[in-house]
């Protein structure tokens, strides 16, 4: 089984039982996976391999209650592949569920961070990035995407929950130093808001796919809930994929991530210098066979070309017994990434007359 991203040495250090053993995150059970009628892959590859408080959410589903995911981005930069897969996911659960969809696009978040210049940049790209995830196939119906800066409940429901975090929990939680601005903190009130806005204004559970690192601010909210008397949002954590080059993927490394942007030919040079579990000569690859546990070529197939675990294994078993050479993984992958993209950026040109329909505010969709 591959442990994706499992590399003690990455920064993002991936101790996965860690947050189920010592965080309290429970780990998905067969009984969740079996509880979807549809099979994901990215459950059975337990990519998505850990919750808190989603058995009591999808419990709430059975008896009838609406939901609603939340899953917000961060508009800073364009794109890459990676951050379409738990926006896939989301897409994924509002059809099995018929779950209303919550994008907060955290335009405000970016810039007291220090991520754009100003909140003009920030629209831009967030006005891009909403055409990426609506691209995806969302239900305009049910979706609703907004740039919080520009959305008026966020400022007054922030204000109320703000009462009940200290700045102690925040500092500890954001890693706050004294030269910290003054929006860090109160940020930390505007994200409990996005989550759980749905439930203290519509009712609704809400449950968060997100990456596990981004755990503590989970347990920040759901702490709020609790002082408030509000369903906990539940939270479905997820591993990480690697970068293609090994390191964790990241826009201001742009060799480790695929742009929804990049051309065929930079996706090819890209692949081509991806980390892979071959051998050093061709003759010992074939003696020896690769190592696709340790092989980011091969994650990224799974994530992006094999669509079961048993294709997942097949190619596993040949690479293992030296019927591959990892030039022919690498031209699949690059294949397979440029046929994603374009796709996509089809889907994504045609779903630009509709991004109005998915926002809930006026959207100017060629900001200056
Ligand atoms: Fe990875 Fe393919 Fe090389 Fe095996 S043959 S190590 S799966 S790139």
């Amino acid at each position: 089984m591959v442990e994706f991203g499992r590399v003690e040495t990455l920064e993002k250090k991936t101790d996965y039982t860690r947050l189920i053993e010592e965080f309290g995150a429970q780990p998905i059970t067969k009984e969740i996976v079996r509880f979807f009628k549809n099979k994901n892959k990215l459950l059975e590859y337990e990519f998505f391999f850990a919750h808190r408080g989603f058995d009591e959410y999808l419990k709430a589903y059975s008896r009838g209650e609406k939901v609603a995911v939340v899953s917000g981005r961060g508009p800073s930069y364009h794109m890459h592949l990676g951050h379409l897969i738990i926006f896939g996911f989301v897409k994924w659960l509002q059809d099995q569920l018929g779950a209303e969809v919550y994008i907060p696009l955290s335009d405000d978040e970016k810039y007291v961070f220090g991520k754009v210049r100003d909140l003009n940049e920030a629209y831009k790209y967030a006005i891009d990035n909403a055409l990426d995830i609506a691209a995806l196939g969302f239900n305009p119906n049910k979706t609703h995407m907004y740039i919080s800066s520009r959305t008026d409940w966020v400022y007054s429901l922030s204000i109320e929950l703000s009462r009940h975090l200290t700045y102690s929990t925040v500092r500890a939680t954001f890693g706050l130093t004294d030269s910290t601005n003054a929006g860090v903190v109160f940020y930390a009130a505007v994200q409990a808001a996005h989550i759980l806005m749905p439930t203290i204004i519509h009712g609704m559970p809400v449950v968060v796919p997100i990456a596990m690192d981004q755990d503590p601010y989970m347990r920040l909210t759901r702490d709020i809930a609790g002082k408030i008397r509000a369903f906990k949002p539940a939270s479905i954590y997820s591993k990480y994929l690697r970068g293609l080059t090994g390191e964790p993927m990241s826009a201001s490394n742009p060799e480790t991530c695929i742009f929804t942007t990049d051309s065929p030919e930079l996706v090819k040079k890209k692949v081509w210098n991806a980390l892979t579990g071959g051998r050093a000569t061709i003759r010992e690859q074939k003696e020896l066979g690769g190592e696709p546990s340790k092989c980011v070529v091969y994650e990224w197939l799974m994530i992006y070309k094999f669509n079961s675990m048993k294709e997942a294994l097949e190619h596993a078993n040949q690479c293992t017994s030296g019927q591959l050479l990892c030039g022919e993984c690498k031209e699949m992958l690059s294949k397979t990434l440029i046929k994603i993209l374009e796709d996509h950026n089809r889907k994504k040109n045609k779903v630009r007359n509709e991004l109005q329909k998915f926002f809930d505010h006026k959207i100017d969709l060629s900001p200056k």
